[in-house]
């Protein structure tokens, strides 16, 4: 069933001074945790390199950055953070499962920051604000103390008891499908360190880059083919290394609808996932924006555009 996505048309506001923002402590945790995993992630290279080497374990690296991937685009993003689609509970897990092993938080947590980027996108509310600067939006934000969860923004998210599961338990869930999965797949082919190595850590750290860049490089470079009224950008860059996140310009202008690039060639395999999924009785409910609002969108953008101001 497809149900038409409709959002307001976006208007220019007065952006606070980014400096207003909260001051930001360093997340000693955050850092030596990412360092660390960093570190592995190189040392994955020098295992395959110079150690040992394995096709079963590089398909499995892929593998686990499809899945990995789809938890964070189709689920913590295009089912959690917008209800573009209804994902059924077998493929709600899925996500739920996936999303803790890609280690961006539980799905309550990141999709009450990212709901807070939508709401305040560019202002000082906004978790990763762009004007704070490039680096900040791309990982800073993830290494300092901000002002702490707040879950507010999120309370339907809150009914969901695979939701709660997740996010009570979601530190072993990270463990569980990022490390032990993988060693123990590995186990089959006899290179069990190796797929933790590479389905575990080198996967970890190119899907949190990936991710990280529909925040920064989305936010800076390529066209604001929809949107004016704010730094998104449809970035293909972004769209070869995210699953079609990349098309951040459509996605900010109209957030609930299930694709990030609309048009049929548009390179989303996210849609495309969720599509067959609703064939198969996976997901439901697939809101699309009507052509003619695209249109719009389209022409309204080709108008002389208002400047914005900042505070
Ligand atoms: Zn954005
Ligand atoms: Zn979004």
């Amino acid at each position: 069933m497809n149900s038409p996505a409709t959002q307001a048309p976006p208007t220019p506001r007065v952006l606070s001074n980014p400096k207003e923002a909260t001051a930001s402590r360093p997340d000693w945790l955050n850092i030596s945790v990412i360092a660390t995993i960093h570190l592995a992630a190189i040392f994955a290279i020098v295992y395959m390199s110079a150690i040992h080497f394995s096709w079963w374990t590089v398909g499995l690296g892929l593998l686990w950055f499809g899945c990995c991937g789809l938890g964070i685009t189709g689920g913590y993003h295009r089912s959690f953070s917008h209800p573009a689609h209804r994902a059924h509970w077998p493929l709600r897990l899925f996500y739920l499962l996936f999303g803790a092993a890609s280690v961006q938080n539980s799905a309550l947590k990141w999709s009450a920051d990212h709901r807070r980027h939508h709401a305040f996108t560019d202002d000082v509310k906004d978790p990763y604000n762009i004007r704070r600067g490039f680096w900040w939006a791309h990982i800073g934000w993830v290494l300092t103390n901000g002002a702490g969860a707040n879950f507010s923004n999120v309370r339907d998210l809150e009914k969901d008891p695979l939701v709660r599961f997740q996010h009570r338990f979601y530190v072993p869930l990270a463990i569980l499908m990022g490390v032990v999965v993988p060693f123990a797949l590995g186990l089959i082919w006899g290179d069990p360190w190796g797929a933790v190595l590479v389905a575990g850590f080198l996967r970890l750290v190119i899907q949190w880059h990936a991710t990280f860049a529909v925040n920064s490089v989305a936010h800076t470079f390529g066209e604001p083919s929809y949107n004016f009224a704010n730094s998104a950008r449809d970035s293909f860059l972004t769209v070869l290394i995210t699953l079609g996140e990349g098309y951040h310009s459509f996605h900010h202008r109209f957030p609930l609808d299930y694709r990030n690039g609309h048009r049929w060639y548009h390179l989303d395999p996210t849609k495309w996932v969720i599509w067959v999924g609703s064939k198969i009785g996976l997901a439901s409910q697939l809101r699309r924006t009507p052509a003619a609002r695209v249109a719009e969108a389209l022409r309204e953008q080709a108008e002389p555009q208002p400047q914005r101001k900042a505070g």
